[in-house]
């Protein structure tokens, strides 16, 4: 049943194994690798990532290594390759296979990324330039306009080599100097910008979160990340599409290099998918960390964020997150997957395994006023309805109860089985307190302000759920309830998508405009008395509203704060 679904990426494969492309001694004829910049935290859009080359390499019985694209010092942080790696852990994915742990840093290649800049330089493939910026940004020339040979192009391979290496001595400042290749004669011209000498290497007086001040020359993404493919024997490399004008110089690169006596054939291969637009959410990592720096959301792990340490404080689990990721599938054509995906996701993992609890958020008192004062019956019910080895949860019935504002009402609408009060010749209803009795409404009291406050019902003493009697009432409603006495009065915090905009930050909108006012609200909710031992992480359905976290941040022993992961249905459906 939970064969993966083919798409055009195992197309491939299966046509690489069959056809032996990857057969190497001693390594699997599948690596993949995911490569995250430690310059944020990862979102939803990297879930896809994760779980495709995870789960290709999962499938294949292959690998995947984790590898830090950390080449731009400015940018990163340990901070985030610490975050990186507890998300992708979370997520179900593991980077270790037998003893070996298969945890990379492109800033752990940067000698040898050296060495072979050096080796271009020499075999003609590679010049420093010294035009200004501005120079090198004019000759560039546009797109299907060709460009113009820096003056510095045909400087001899002994004075690039000699600059390149004064360059790493620290001997010149950001931008004096950039180290270019030379793809061709005449690639200045080529019709792919990304051919027209790109920049390799270059000047950056910055400190390094793992190589410290050993490096003020860095090397471009563009040369980094063939090269760590390569030299982890990576064969399938996928990206996301706007990269697809980048893979002749990915080609161009390893086939160079493998002609250099660097690499053995076969190179690794780059492929192509559509990146994840999700909707109702931004994953621009620039944006989400506007969100966090003015305080429009808690921090990166807000429930409200599309982030994973969000997702997963929102009380999303790593199979939701699998499943939605399986059921998007991929694709070669940008796209727009529906937020209530993912949502139902998160219900379909959950409905089959998550423990039922009673309650009540818009509390309204219920008074049986035949019952005894003072006495407390149990009631049992089961954990999950369909599980019953999970066994039984008990709460007291007392003569107090509260059940949620919309269960009654003092002038019924057509087809209101719930409770409403007699009049004229007409009885109050009669509804089902679930796993308890049966009460007749007699009435009900307001306050001044003409506000009910409080429904009074008579119980029947035989109709209890699950004794003899039961069988003999037949009613129409049966409405959730808990006992006034008992119930833990505890923090819900019910959380909404973010945004009202399907696409809150498309064609350039200002995403802020877009933020939902309803986001989030917080009650005072009622539950049954064995939710006080609910700990951190642990997940319910409450019954008739949705599925609930505690909260993994705030909730203490004995004092569980809840979120709303999603409601039972979807609600912005139209
Ligand atoms: P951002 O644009 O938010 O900064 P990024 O792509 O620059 O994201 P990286 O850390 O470089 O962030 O991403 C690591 C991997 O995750 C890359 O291979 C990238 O293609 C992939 N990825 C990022 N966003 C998405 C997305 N929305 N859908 C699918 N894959 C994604
Ligand atoms: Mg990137
Ligand atoms: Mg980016």
């Amino acid at each position: 049943a939970n064969a993966p679904t083919s798409n055009f990426l195992r197309a491939i494969v299966d046509h690489d194994l069959a056809a032996g492309t990857h057969v190497r001694p001693g390594l699997p004829p599948v690596i993949t690798r995911f490569p995250p910049e430690p310059n944020g935290y990862l979102h939803i859009g990297h879930a896809k990532s994760i779980c495709l080359n995870f789960g290709l390499a999962r499938d294949y019985q292959g690998l995947c290594h984790l590898r830090f694209d950390d080449t731009n010092p400015a940018r990163e942080e340990q901070e985030y390759v610490d975050t990186i790696i507890d998300s992708v852990k979370w997520l179900g994915f593991s980077w270790e296979q037998e003893g070996r742990n298969h945890l990379y840093f492109a800033s752990d290649y940067f000698d040898q990324l050296y060495e072979m800049a050096e080796y271009l330089i020499s075999a003609g493939f590679a010049y420093v330039d010294s035009q200004s910026a501005e120079d090198m940004a004019k000759n560039r020339g546009n797109f299907g306009t060709p460009g113009t040979n820096s003056p510095f192009r045909n400087r001899p391979a002994g004075e690039s080599l000699a600059i390149f290496r004064d360059m790493k001595a620290g001997k010149y400042k950001d931008g004096e100097h950039i180290l270019r290749a030379k793809v061709s004669e005449d690639a200045m011209a080529a019709p792919n910008m990304n051919l027209r000498d790109p920049a390799i290497y270059r000047i950056r007086h910055a400190h390094h979160h793992r190589t410290g001040d050993a490096w003020c020359i860095y090397p471009m993404y563009d040369y980094t990340h063939p090269i760590s493919d390569a030299l982890e024997n990576i064969t399938h490399s996928l990206c996301t599409l706007e990269f697809q004008d980048h893979r002749p110089f990915y080609d161009w690169l390893l086939a160079t290099l493998a002609e250099g006596g660097f690499f053995r054939q076969p190179v690794p291969r780059q492929y192509e998918f559509a990146r994840m637009n999700l909707t109702y959410v931004v994953t621009s990592k620039r944006k989400l960390r506007q969100l966090v720096d003015e305080k429009i959301v808690s921090g990166w792990d807000d429930p409200l964020m599309p982030t994973i340490v969000g997702l997963r404080r929102r009380g999303y689990t790593p199979e939701s997150i699998q499943l939605f990721c399986e059921r998007i599938g991929v694709s070669k054509a940008d796209g727009w997957i529906d937020m209530s995906t993912l949502e139902g996701s998160l219900r379909d993992d959950l409905d089959p395994k998550a423990p039922r609890a009673s309650a009540v958020l818009r509390p309204l008192k219920l008074v049986i006023d035949n019952f005894p004062d003072g006495q407390s019956v149990d009631c049992s019910a089961p954990v999950h309805p369909h599980l019953p080895e999970l066994g039984n949860r008990s709460f007291p019935i007392t003569k107090n109860l509260w059940i949620e504002q919309e269960d009654f009402m003092e002038v019924p609408s057509k087809g209101y089985f719930r409770l409403f009060p007699p009049s004229g010749d007409t009885p109050g209803s009669r509804v089902r307190l679930r796993f308890g009795y049966v009460i007749e409404c007699t009435g009900f009291d307001k306050d001044a302000d003409g506000k009910v406050i409080a429904v009074h019902a008579n119980y029947f003493e035989d109709s209890k759920s699950g004794t003899e009697g039961a069988n003999t009432y037949k009613v129409k409603g049966n409405i959730h309830w808990v006992s006034a006495d008992a119930a833990l009065a505890a923090e819900v915090r019910l959380y909404d998508r973010l945004f009202t905009d399907p696409n809150p930050d498309a064609g350039g909108k200002d995403f802020k405009l877009a933020l939902n006012p309803n986001a989030l609200e917080v009650i005072t909710a009622y539950l049954e008395p064995g939710m006080k031992d609910a700990a951190g992480d642990q997940r319910f359905q409450f019954e008739r509203h949705g599925y609930f976290v505690a909260d993994r941040v705030d909730s203490t022993p004995g004092k569980p704060v809840f979120n709303r992961i999603t409601t039972l249905k979807d609600s912005w459906a139209k």
